[in-house]
């Protein structure tokens, strides 16, 4: 289960930017992962749960937005989402190799106290 190392980075990460801001506690993570980045957010989540305890973000919310891929048609100049994993455009039916969106793994904010 990567999603375990994963959680460990963003914590460090959140832990690190709580002291650059003087502050003690995390109140609030939230990440943006992309469908295509391999993460499962679940275990993500759960993963995160478990490793804050006795940390300065004991009991912080986790908050896990989740980006749907998009490609961009070199055909059509516009960008379409991905579901179910198919880069097909759906306008006119060339695939795509221009993945816009969807490997995301960020953590975009941080509540801090
Ligand atoms: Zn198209």
């Amino acid at each position: 289960m990567h999603e375990l190392g994963i959680a460990q980075q963003t914590l460090d990460m959140a832990v690190a930017e709580t002291r650059r801001q003087g502050a003690s506690r995390v109140l609030a993570l939230r990440l943006r992962i992309g469908d295509l980045s391999g993460v499962v957010p679940e275990a993500l989540q759960f993963a995160l749960e478990t490793i804050v305890e006795g940390t300065p973000a004991a009991g912080a919310r986790i908050d896990i937005e989740r980006v749907v891929p998009a490609c961009y048609c070199v055909h059509c100049k516009s960008e379409f989402e991905a579901s179910n994993y198919s880069y097909v455009c759906p306008d006119c039916g060339e695939s795509s190799l221009d993945i816009r969106r969807g490997k995301e793994m960020d953590l975009i904010s941080l509540e801090v106290a």
